[in-house]
């Protein structure tokens, strides 16, 4: 498949300039989620009535659906500071230190792709988040000391696609564990006409589903695709996006009609092909795709699922018929005439 990096939800440069405009403010601008906005809400809700510091929180889940967003939605709720870091930013025990050193009472402390802290970062974070304390080595050489420095009470967010590698005693430290979803049609549709609303780009209804539908249930994918639909619109029509101008466009740049990236058509080739429709287990994918099993399970497949492509069973991961028919391969029979329909 061409393009693969238009369909990816992983944030290039590009997006980000874009992004910081198109990012809901507010809880109630945040569309979908509905569950997880309602457990927000309480807890936020309470802490205010309090006039408490929020419960740490971790978002996890594939990336582009909204935990940078949400993180820094629940600061603006709180009516409280953000501050942002990664990871893989936080190299050096040294880096978190200055970074807890300046956390003010009640503040957001966001924490992207928590689950690439370095073993003795992720120690010294922990003592953070149980006892509000940061150790601070003072002086240098045989002399140097350890002094263990009080903190405000302050609110961590992290973010992960995978909550699997986060190590159990961090994970504990998170009262509220959050699981975000790939978004339904009609939600991502309403997401493409907000974003549309906001650059400024005419868009009509079957147009704004047309994009919502071959954007991985993922927002950032949404917000991507209508900038290249709206380029296409502007230069080789009225600058007004139909359904006909979005299909042409997308076409064009080899989005698939259910905005399946390479990895996707790989798994689902595999299953259906190689291994006839399954079952076929989750290691046997990973290693025939050179992909890793719990990405697999944890980024992948939930979006085959939700489109019908893919079911889990007992016995390992089988095709469905939808998925033959879009696929267009055709289905052998197993085990002559009283071989399984899946
Ligand atoms: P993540 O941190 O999970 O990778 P982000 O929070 O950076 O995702 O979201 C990516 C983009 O998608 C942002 O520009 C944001 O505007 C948009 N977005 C995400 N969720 C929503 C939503 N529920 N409603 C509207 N826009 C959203």
């Amino acid at each position: 498949m061409g393009e693969s990096r238009i369909v990816s939800a992983v944030a290039t440069e590009e997006d980000a300039q874009f992004e910081a405009g198109l990012r809901p403010r507010r809880l109630r601008d945040f569309i979908g989620q509905t569950k997880l906005k309602e457990n927000l809400e309480i807890a936020i809700a309470a802490a205010t009535r309090r006039g408490e510091a929020l419960d740490h929180i971790l978002l996890y889940g594939p990336p582009g659906l909204g935990k940078t967003t949400l993180a820094a939605i629940v600061a603006e709720e709180m009516g409280v500071g953000f501050e942002q870091t990664s990871g893989p930013v936080l190299q050096k025990k040294l880096d978190l230190t200055g970074v807890l050193s300046n956390i003010r009472a009640r503040q957001v402390f966001f924490i992207d792709e928590i689950h690439r802290l370095l073993p003795d970062v992720e120690e010294m974070l922990y003592s953070a988040l149980e006892d509000f304390r940061v150790d601070i080595l003072v002086g240098t050489g045989p002399g140097a000391r350890t002094h263990s420095l009080p903190m405000p009470r302050f609110t961590a967010v992290g973010a992960t696609t995978r909550q699997g590698l986060l190590g159990a005693p961090l994970r504990a430290r998170f009262g509220l564990v959050l699981r975000l979803n790939h978004y339904e049609e009609a939600e991502m549709t309403q997401i493409v006409k907000r974003s549309a609303r906001l650059l400024d780009v005419d868009v009509d209804d079957d147009g704004a589903e047309e994009i919502a539908r071959r954007s991985r249930g993922t927002p950032r994918i949404a917000n991507r695709l209508l900038r290249r639909v709206r380029d296409y619109a502007q230069v080789r029509a009225d600058g007004h996006i139909t359904r006909p101008i979005a299909e042409t466009a997308l076409d064009l740049l080899e989005v698939d009609r259910f905005g399946l990236d390479e990895i996707d058509q790989k798994i689902m080739l595999t299953v259906l092909e190689k291994y006839s429709g399954g079952p076929v287990g989750l290691n046997t994918i990973a290693a025939s795709i050179a992909e890793d099993a719990n990405t697999i399970e944890e980024v992948y497949e939930p979006y085959l699922i939700q489109l019908g492509f893919l079911d889990r069973t007992p016995r390992g991961r089988v095709g469905t018929l939808r998925a033959f028919e879009y696929f267009g391969v055709e289905r052998r029979l197993r085990g002559g005439p009283q071989a399984t329909l899946w």
